[in-house]
Parts: C-alpha cells; sequence; structure tokens
C-alpha cells in the first residue's frame, strides 16, 4: 500500500503528492511547518503544536484556511489512513503557487500539507551514551530579521550550521545567538545541569519555544527540581555537570562532548537519565 499524503483536503498517493513548482513555500521558503509524533495513534501535544504553527503564519500574515479543529481532524484521519500508530507527521503550510515575483499577494492560495511516516530514530547508543557535539560558527537568526520562534520553511540558518555538524562528524550543532550566547541546536532545544540545577537558554535568547522544552521544563518542576531560564555561554556549557538536547523528534538525547571539551565526567548525568524515563513514560503510556 502506498502511503497516503494529504493536500488541501485529499488523501493522495506519496507518488502524485505534488505541488506546483511556483509555489513561494518552494522558492522562497515561504510558509511555516511543524513536526510532531504520535504515540500509540494519539499525537503527542497536538494542541500546542497547532498553536505554534497558527501564531507562526500570523507573524507571517498567512491565513492558514482551515480551522484548527478541521486541522486536526486531519492529522488524525492521515494517521488512520496509514495505519500508523507510532510514527512522525509533518505539518506544512506553504504560501502557495505565484508569480517568479516575491509578492505574495500574487500567490493562489495557501496549501496545506501533512505527511505521515515511520519515525527514523536516532540509534539507542546515542540515548545511552549520549553525543559529541559542537559549536557551529554559523549564529542563529538574529530575532529582528527572522525570529526563531517563527517555526518557518526558511531553515537555511539551521542547514548550514548542520552542514559544520556533519563535516565535524557531529549529527547535532550548537547555535549561537548575536550576543555570542547559547541559543539551540540546529533542530532541538538546549538544557544544562548544574549543580542539580536545570538552566536553558530563554525565549529572547531567540530560540524556538520547544514543546518538548516544555514538556521537560514541566517534569522537571514536577519531580522537586529546579529550573531556570537563564542566558548562557559557552563557558557555562563547558562547566556544565550534565547536557541534554530536546525535540520532537530526538525526544530527550545526552550530549557528553563538546568543543573536544567532556561535558561533566564524559558520561550521560542522573538527571539526564531520570528526564529521559519520566519522558518516555509521559509520551508512552
Ligand atoms: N529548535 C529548533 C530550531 C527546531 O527546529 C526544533 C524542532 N525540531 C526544536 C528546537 C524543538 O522543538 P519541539 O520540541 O517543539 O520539536
Amino acid at each position: 500500500m502506498s502511503l497516503k499524503v494529504y493536500i488541501n483536503g485529499q488523501l493522495l498517493d506519496k507518488e502524485n503528492a505534488k505541488i506546483s513548482v511556483y509555489d513561494h513555500g518552494l522558492l522562497y521558503g515561504d510558509g511555516v511547518f511543524e513536526g510532531m509524533r504520535s504515540y500509540g495513534g494519539k499525537v503527542f501535544r497536538l494542541k500546542q503544536h497547532l498553536d505554534r504553527l497558527w501564531n507562526s503564519a500570523k507573524t507571517i500574515w498567512l491565513e492558514i484556511p482551515m480551522s484548527r479543529d478541521d486541522m486536526a481532524k486531519a492529522v488524525n484521519d492521515t494517521l488512520a489512513a496509514n495505519q500508523i500508530k507510532d510514527g512522525y507527521i509533518r505539518l506544512v503550510v506553504t504560501r502557495g503557487a505565484g508569480t517568479l515575483g516575491l509578492d505574495p499577494n500574487r500567490c493562489s492560495h495557501p496549501q496545506v500539507i501533512i505527511i505521515t511516516d515511520k519515525i527514523e530514530l536516532y540509534p539507542e547508543d546515542f540515548y545511552r551514551n549520549g553525543l559529541e557535539i559542537i559549536t557551529a560558527s554559523t549564529m542563529r537568526n538574529h530575532p529582528a530579521a527572522l525570529n526563531p520562534r517563527i517555526k518557518s520553511l526558511n531553515y537555511l540558518n539551521n542547514i548550514l550550521a548542520k552542514i559544520e555538524g556533519l563535516k565535524a562528524g557531529c549529527i547535532e550543532a550548537l547555535m549561537l545567538n548575536q550576543k555570542g550566547e547559547v541559543a539551540e541546536a540546529t533542530g532541538d532545544n538546549i538544557f544544562l545541569v548544574r549543580g542539580g540545577v536545570l538552566q536553558t537558554p530563554p525565549l529572547d535568547a531567540g530560540i524556538l519555544e520547544g514543546i518538548t522544552r516544555d514538556a521537560v521544563i514541566e517534569l522537571a518542576r514536577g519531580a522537586g527540581i529546579e529550573v531556570r531560564e537563564m542566558p548562557l555561554t559557552r563557558h557555562d556549557v563547558y562547566i556544565a555537570d550534565e547536557c541534554f538536547l530536546t525535540g520532537s523528534a530526538a525526544e530527550v538525547i545526552p550530549v557528553v562532548k563538546i568543543d573536544n571539551r567532556a561535558i561533566g565526567d564524559g558520561k550521560p548525568g542522573p538527571i539526564t537519565r531520570d528526564l529521559i524515563a519520566r519522558f518516555r513514560k509521559l509520551t508512552r503510556e
């Protein structure tokens, strides 16, 4: 059975799921998206993802041509059509087909695309032994230029940093903001542990407000762990006891080495391991 892809109300075979080469999503990265997970047939924090999608769209003057309830139904229908219970969902809204000029007023209408697929998980070894990452020289988009809180189709900033990481043999890379502070990884948020306290950059460091980040903050506070959203530098990362990344695809993943410096004792720490277990429990039960 061919995978079905939702486009504008229709479920099409993957091979026939196509949009125009004039779509401004393709020509200019003009659009917004979400990446979500479903566990046991239920989308994790669907409402928060839809809220973030609508907020991203609002800032770029993109009107999503359906209600949130209809979008939620379309997501669930697409999962059901593909019989996917544990998988990954990519929700994309593009500006639509326009002319070769920039003017979005000349675009037809926004295209709504829902792709559901099996999740490609990182090897279990990364969760057990942790990742090595580097700091990319490409800094995160300046919030006054393209705010990282907008999950736009324009991911070139992150891709450039990802390439730097890959060329150094790392699957993730840390990005700094225009002030030289720690922002986030190319597709994940970052947390440190120091003296038993969880530290993470605040939203005004120029980061995506990660839905996994929110869930981990809640889990930590619920477990009596103090959480501080505070500006962090590379020095803070180097002297941290523990470090981990969070994201819908990666979930919670330990980082044990950065820029050729071991973090703590170079092994995933106890608070990281505890939060990995709590997050798995939250999503799987
Ligand atoms: N930062 C960036 C740049 C991202 O693209 C993502 C999503 N992959 C995240 C953080 C994590 O966000 P979430 O937990 O909502 O997936």
